[in-house]
């Protein structure tokens, strides 16, 4: 089975999709976690990746999301499937994403929406950490660290992440208001979209999904 995760900044779809390919045995694709990866190596690739994701905090351009997904497709045996976190975000990208998987005899399943209000993604960023060696997430009201602005692995200082500053994240709203939108009216006329009430718990909102993806 094929999934994609959508939903704001936020909106805690990276969390689904861990528990989710944990669950089922799926392999999982977390593109702003694979772009970071590739800024970090410091190649001309990374440094265009890291001008646009960072000093923006716009979308990286489709012919780079392309690539970067056409090379992680190459690299992994999905037998029991892929899911999808953060890509697609857009019509054009789920189009290639359809070409690139049916040409690797594969398809779309299911597109699962994670539903919170602008104010709750605010909110969630706002106090979102991160760790500066092994990448860590914590958030400093749902996911403390046991040590005030330490990773527990590492002990080194938490940082926020660049495109979480307050500016950027305004951005990042406006785009996927006008980007991803029209993608989940896309996927609900084709019918596999799976709307989900993101303002509960990470528990609830698991068990709803697991439910429905088995009905
Ligand atoms: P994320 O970690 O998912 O919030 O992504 C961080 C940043 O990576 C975004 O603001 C974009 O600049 C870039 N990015 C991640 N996924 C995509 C995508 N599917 N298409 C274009 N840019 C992306």
């Amino acid at each position: 089975m094929n999934i994609i995760i959508l939903g704001q900044p936020a909106s805690g779809k990276g969390t689904q999709a861990e528990l989710l390919a944990k669950k089922l045995q799926l392999a999982y694709l977390e593109m702003g976690d694979v772009l970071r990866e590739i800024v970090k190596e410091k190649t001309p690739f990374g440094k265009k990746i890291d001008r646009i994701m960072h000093q923006k905090g716009v979308l990286v351009s489709d012919a780079i999301i392309k690539k970067v997904a056409s090379d992680w497709l190459d690299k992994r045996e999905a037998l029991k499937g892929i899911v999808f976190d953060g890509y697609p975000r857009k019509l054009s990208q789920y189009q290639d994403l359809e070409e690139m998987l049916e040409a690797r005899g594969m398809k779309i399943d299911k597109v699962i929406y994670l539903d919170v209000s602008d104010d709750t993604s605010v909110k969630r960023i706002d106090s979102r950490r991160v760790c500066s060696q092994c990448d860590a997430e914590y958030n400093l009201i749902t996911k403390p660290p046991r040590k005030n602005q330490l990773c527990d692995q590492c002990q080194v200082k938490l940082n926020q992440r660049k495109d979480d500053k307050p500016e950027v994240v305004k951005k990042r709203l406006k785009v996927y208001h006008q980007l991803t939108e029209p993608l989940i009216n896309y996927v609900r006329r084709k019918g596999i979209l799976m709307e989900v009430d993101g303002e509960r718990s990470i528990r609830a909102i698991h068990q709803d999904i697991m439910a429905r993806l088995k009905q």
